[in-house]
């Protein structure tokens, strides 16, 4: 027995439903989603319907002051009947610390899941089954309540959406190194996983796109010395041989992914150097070949490799080696995904597939 309700028209949209031959990422909506309302003080039922248009308020919070949270996390079903999720434990935490830094009521756990496997369980058919592919699954949390009252919103929304995706392919990227902008402030909302921090990218990321890169390269809001990430990745380099990434701070995105290759380098036996980077260094290290690749890394993309990191005097710094730890790495961590590896770590979770009754 459920403790959400299934609106009547979502069997009918999953029967209706069609995956399209070619599904990109995010673009293709899944056809049932998740939603449930905290009102007075208490989470109300969450209910399973279509996927389509939803009503608010136009004064809704979220919409004047960004008061809005989310994650991102795939389900895999490569050559098995059941979708697994990875990670899912992280992404709720992750969740939770979000929401608490933005001052809303945190999602409870259980109907995080709830919303979750509700998802992903009436849209197992179509988690796509090719290496690669899977279902993006989007939880988020925003204000409802109207009012321009400088405080919390009294009333939220949990919705969980999803996209039957291929990998996120940008094939190998070219960086732009954002001088001017920063995406966090010192003592901001960086570390939490808010729609307002990809506002604040957007103009440099589009800048970017326009000189022909494919997205901006974040230096620390404090000294504008150090590397913090891409608009929604981590990022790594191999110095010496070593694997190197920026240390965690109140400004950088402490990404589930970035945290698996790091356990996954730890099970080789190799070691990882989590400190501050800063960019002359990197760049100098880069053209002198110490530094031999570079790479980034995230749930979408999984990661990806570097080709070219371009500064704002137009000078560009091209790493010799591409996609070679990377692919090491990405092909490590999907064979967990997609359970072709053994799970040491506990990451994979089971979801029942939710089919209608009587
Ligand atoms: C989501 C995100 C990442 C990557 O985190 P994962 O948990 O690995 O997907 C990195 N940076 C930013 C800014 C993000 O929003």
């Amino acid at each position: 027995m459920n403790n959400f309700s299934i609106r009547d028209d979502v069997w009918k949209a999953v029967a209706e439903f069609r995956l399209p031959p070619t599904l990109w990422f995010g673009l293709v909506a899944a056809p049932a989603m998740y939603s449930a309302r905290f009102e007075n003080g208490r989470w109300g039922r969450g209910e399973l319907v279509p996927y389509g248009p939803i009503e608010m308020l136009p004064g809704a919070r979220a919409l004047h002051f960004a008061e809005q949270v989310f994650e991102g996390m795939k389900a895999y079903r490569v050559g098995r009947p059941n979708a697994n999720l990875f990670r899912a434990a992280d992404n709720y935490a992750r969740f939770r610390r979000s929401a608490e830094r933005i001052a809303m009521t945190p999602v409870p756990e259980a109907l995080f899941f709830e919303g979750i496997e509700a998802v992903v369980g009436v849209c197992t058919p179509f988690v796509p089954d090719h290496s690669g592919q899977s279902l993006y699954v989007r939880p988020f949390l925003f204000g409802t309540e109207p009012g321009y009252a400088v405080r919390a919103s009294t009333s939220a929304r949990f919705m969980v959406i999803a996209n039957p995706s291929e990998a996120y392919a940008a094939g190998a990227m070219k960086v732009m190194i954002e001088r001017d902008q920063v995406r966090a402030a010192v003592g901001g909302v960086g570390r939490a996983k808010t729609g307002a921090n990809y506002a604040a990218s957007l103009l440099a990321s589009t800048r970017a796109v326009q000189s022909g890169y494919t997205v901006a390269l974040w230096l620390d809001p404090n000294t504008r010395r150090n590397i913090e990430e891409l608009s929604g990745m981590n990022l790594f380099a191999v110095i010496g041989g070593e694997l190197h990434t920026p240390a965690l701070n109140d400004s950088i995105l402490p990404g589930v992914t970035r945290d698996s290759l790091i356990a996954l380098a730890h099970d080789a036996g190799r070691r990882v150097v989590e400190r501050a980077m800063p960019i002359a260094d990197l760049l100098q290290q880069v053209s002198s070949g110490e530094c031999s690749e570079v790479f980034a890394c995230g749930t979408a993309a999984i990661v990806c490799p570097i080709s070219v990191i371009g500064d704002a005097d137009g000078r560009e710094y091209r790493p010799a080696v591409i996609d070679q730890e990377a692919r090491a790495l990405r092909e490590r961590l999907l064979a967990i995904q997609e359970r072709r590896a053994p799970d040491p770590h506990g990451w994979i979770r089971e979801v029942a597939p939710l089919v209608r009754s009587g």
